[in-house]
């Protein structure tokens, strides 16, 4: 045998926006004035009785392993958010515990899927669910979501991609990194194709609580007891409560998944952190003001940036009405100029942009988006002003 990588890990691409994001954090350390829209992280503090619960957890003895699909307490506590928010009731033997709800994607992939299986995933997607499909040893099948129906496919042109191999669709609304939030009767039509052809939702709602004006989040499992018996939801505390560095993510589903998805867990990781488990469970069942007061936050600096991006000639926006991204329309500047630097594409773009203007955006083509840059608004209405007056003046030189 040789010294060599795997096949199967040497195809792995890498996160992109976790490399634009280490990228910004590099040249900040560095001392560089970077503004970067690249993190998918809140940039608020943890809200404090929250920090304050991961400290008595120490005093609680809260230092050993759990349950594999997590503690009771937690348990318990998603069970009631997801009742009180939702009016879906579980059990909890239908909850499992992950280290972050990348976590528990990854692990419902391996849990459903067999060679050549496939999962329907509208684009623009995030980054990391192709990757966690093929990592699978499923194929991904891309249903195009057009930025003039503001990212979301009809009905006609889901069904026409449905095949005998169809296994899973992935549903992410709010979505990253588009921003759209599914209407009842787009989420009703997928709910009717999943029971018709008897094929899996996996439902990503960690941006379940980042909705804005009149637009309401629907889980598509409250759409009656044949879509709950099809459906894994997923959530987690990173986006909600500013939370991303504790690592846990959670889903509920039918049961025998989620105890298929509890011994794979076993195997690989074991059950995540104790002492985050507490502080997720005091999140969930604590004051939830902390929450909201983070969502109107999101809300007037998304109404800023959409109106800056559109005052500029040659770049536009569609207004997004949850989670905290906005894709930003630069098709007219691509095969332009930058001081003798073509923008062949929006890689280059985003790459140009960062090295002279110091602006961190993630290029569309990771998000199966070529055309378009993700732009986070999870930073402060400072930085997005002089971000955007950057860019506004990046886009001024090109030729
Ligand atoms: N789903 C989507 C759509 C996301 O943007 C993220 C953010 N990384 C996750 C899942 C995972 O979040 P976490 O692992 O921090 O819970
Ligand atoms: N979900 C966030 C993003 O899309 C965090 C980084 C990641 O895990 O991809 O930027």
């Amino acid at each position: 045998m040789s010294l060599t990588i795997s096949a199967k890990c040497s195809a792995i691409a890498p996160s992109a926006t976790l490399a634009m994001d280490t990228k910004a954090k590099e040249l900040k350390a560095a001392g560089e004035n970077v503004i970067s829209f690249a993190a998918g992280e809140p940039d608020f503090d943890t809200p404090v009785h929250i920090r304050n619960a991961m400290k008595d957890s120490m005093d609680m003895g809260m230092t050993r392993y759990t349950p594999v699909p997590g503690t009771m307490e937690l348990r318990d506590a998603i069970i009631a958010r997801i009742q009180a928010d939702r009016g879906l009731t579980y059990t909890r033997g239908e909850i499992i515990v992950s280290n972050g709800a990348k976590h528990t994607l990854y692990t419902a992939f391996q849990t459903l899927l067999d060679p050549g299986d496939e999962v329907l995933i509208p684009t623009p997607c995030w980054v990391s669910y192709p990757e966690m499909v093929r990592m699978a040893g499923g194929v991904p099948v891309y249903i195009e979501g057009k930025e003039e129906n503001g990212f979301v496919p009809s009905a006609e042109e889901l069904a026409a991609k449905i095949t005998s191999k169809t296994k899973v669709f992935m549903l992410t609304s709010p979505s990253n990194p588009n921003g759209c939030v599914w209407s009842r009767e787009m989420l009703q039509a997928v709910a009717d194709l999943a029971v018709k052809h008897d094929f899996y939702i996996i439902a990503d709602e960690i941006y379940s609580k980042l909705v804005y004006g009149d637009k309401e989040h629907i889980s598509i499992a409250c759409l009656g007891d044949q879509v709950k018996e099809r459906t894994i939801l997923v959530d987690g505390v990173s986006k909600a409560y500013a939370m991303t560095g504790f690592r846990i993510g959670y889903a509920a589903g039918p049961q025998n998944v989620i105890k298929a998805m509890s011994n794979y867990q076993s195997q690989a990781t074991s059950a995540p952190n104790s002492a985050a488990q507490h502080a997720a469970a005091v999140a969930l069942t604590g004051d939830q003001h902390c929450v909201e007061t983070m969502r109107v936050a999101f809300e007037e600096r998304r109404n800023r940036l959409v109106e800056l991006i559109n005052q500029i000639e040659g770049l536009s926006c569609v207004k997004p009405d949850g989670a905290f991204y906005v894709m930003m329309n630069v098709k007219a500047l691509i095969g332009k100029s930058y001081h003798g630097t073509v923008l062949k594409d929006s890689a280059a773009f985003a790459e140009t942009l960062l090295m002279n203007l110091h602006t961190v955006v993630v290029p569309g083509a990771s998000f199966m988006a070529e055309g378009y840059c993700r732009l986070s608004y999870a930073t402060s209405m400072e930085n997005i002003v002089e971000g955007m007056k950057r860019i506004a003046a990046f886009v001024k030189e090109l030729k």
